[in-house]
């Protein structure tokens, strides 16, 4: 990876708001060249903007005097030039070329979270796609209902010029050995969600292959919800191999295809993607945001107050707030709550999560997956027979949240909508 000095030059952003970008890293890379567009723009990230802008523009964004309901006016004149440092590389709708998918087959290998969506998006935005299943899957009968074309694994990535792995990190290392590995032809495109596999070296592909990833940050469920309403998950795109010299423009136009394109994608490496998402679910996503959930709603119950209610406050309205911040970041947030809200935000937000404390705690998290003892974990449980991962499956599913929750939601009037695919609207 590129970890040269570079310049910092002026240039505008989409809208045409200037920006301070620095350029350089990317463009010392022959292959990016066809993908530099007048503004862009770096690569690599972290380790080399240290001292980067205390204030994100968002942050220093002020409020318009005219509170007017549901209208949020970002004050973006009131960003001085110097706080506006884009580091990564992106590419948008316009950057990502569906056309060169034209001709191309594409086998999706899993039909669980990621590969329905990838499936049906790529069908419906007009690219010729399978779906690879093993034989006697009951996913066989659901993606040939949706109208998908199945074939077993061997024969899906025999048939596709370019094969997407999604079935679990954890049985990915196998099925490609067994199935993938042996019907794979020189210059075709081997597609990952995550880098995991890549990264931690479980799979090697062949050298004449070409290795991508587009990673979307997000659910699997909700790259086909937001794809169905016109939008679309943003996405991290990294080429591990090029060996045909079009893995680049490919990977992009498979964005653009499941829709990931209309949100930006984002040009990282295999390594980077899998410390940054694997830091992302533990210490914030899934692990940081459940344990918050979980610890204020028994905090609420211990003292007396009704289970509804703690669910309501704890868990249901985490995503009315979080759809606000995803939405309009936290101002958008604090805009629309009261400022008795905002108040305790500040007061007791850092009261729960010590700041010191938390912070070194995460680095402790994020030292584990980057030394790979978190993967040496998750390899062994999964061969041990996955006692503690089942045994924390089942305990949460006793969990008060969760019998509550699934209570009240049954009552709601749109109650009997289960389909995770509508989950984000
Ligand atoms: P999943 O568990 O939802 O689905 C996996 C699919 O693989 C299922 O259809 C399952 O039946 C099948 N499968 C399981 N074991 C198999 C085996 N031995 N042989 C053949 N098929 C088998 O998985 P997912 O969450 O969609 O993850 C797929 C990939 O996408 C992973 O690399 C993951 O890291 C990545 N990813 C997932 C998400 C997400 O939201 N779930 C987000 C970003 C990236
Ligand atoms: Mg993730």
């Amino acid at each position: 990876q590129l970890r040269q000095e570079r310049a910092v030059t002026e240039a505008g952003d989409r809208e045409g708001r200037p920006c301070k970008m620095p350029v350089g890293a990317a463009i010392s890379r022959p292959q990016d060249s066809a993908f530099l567009f007048g503004r862009i723009i770096s690569a690599p990230t972290r380790r080399v903007f240290p001292q980067r802008e205390s204030q994100s523009p968002c942050q220093s964004a002020k409020r318009t005097e005219d509170r007017s309901p549901g209208v949020l006016n970002l004050n973006l004149n009131a960003i001085s030039k110097k706080e506006c440092i884009i580091m990564a590389k992106m590419y948008y709708a316009k950057d990502c070329d569906i056309n060169y998918l034209n001709g191309k087959k594409i086998a999706i290998i899993g039909y669980g979270s990621q590969g329905h969506a990838h499936a049906l998006n790529l069908k419906d935005s007009g690219c010729d796609v399978c779906v690879g299943l093993r034989a006697g899957s009951k996913n066989w009968k659901n993606a040939e209902e949706a109208g998908l074309k199945v074939m077993t694994i061997p024969e899906a990535a025999k048939w596709g010029d370019i094969v997407m792995i999604l079935v679990n990190d954890e049985v990915q290392a196998d099925v490609y050995k067994r199935d993938i590995a042996p019907n794979l032809e020189a210059g075709n495109m081997l597609m990952f969600a995550h880098g995991f596999n890549i990264h931690f070296k479980q799979i090697v592909p062949p050298a004449d292959v070409d290795v991508t990833m587009i990673a979307p940050k997000g659910p699997g469920h909700t790259v086909r919800s937001t794809y169905v309403n016109g939008k679309g998950v943003p996405c991290l795109i990294a080429v591990e191999q090029n060996a045909t010299g079009d893995a680049y423009k490919l990977a992009l136009a498979y964005a653009a295809g499941i829709g990931g394109a209309r949100g930006g994608v984002m040009e990282t490496t295999f390594q980077d993607e899998t410390e940054t998402d694997l830091f992302g679910e533990q210490a914030v996503l899934c692990g940081g945001v459940v344990e918050l959930m979980k610890l204020g709603f028994e905090t609420l119950v211990e003292a007396g107050y009704e289970p509804e209610n703690a669910y309501f406050e704890c868990i249901h309205e985490m995503k009315l707030i979080i759809d606000l911040i995803n939405k309009g970041g936290v101002a958008a947030m604090n805009y629309s709550i009261s400022d008795t809200a905002e108040f305790g935000e500040y007061v007791s937000g850092p009261r729960v999560l010590p700041y010191e404390e938390t912070k070194k705690n995460m680095k402790a998290v994020l030292t584990d997956i980057q030394d790979g003892v978190f993967a040496g974990k998750w390899i062994a449980e999964n061969k041990n027979g996955r006692t503690f991962f089942n045994a924390k499956r089942a305990q949460l599913a006793k969990h008060q949240m969760e019998t509550v929750g699934a209570e009240l939601r049954k009552n709601m009037l749109w109650g009997d909508d289960t389909d995770l695919d509508t989950a984000s609207n």
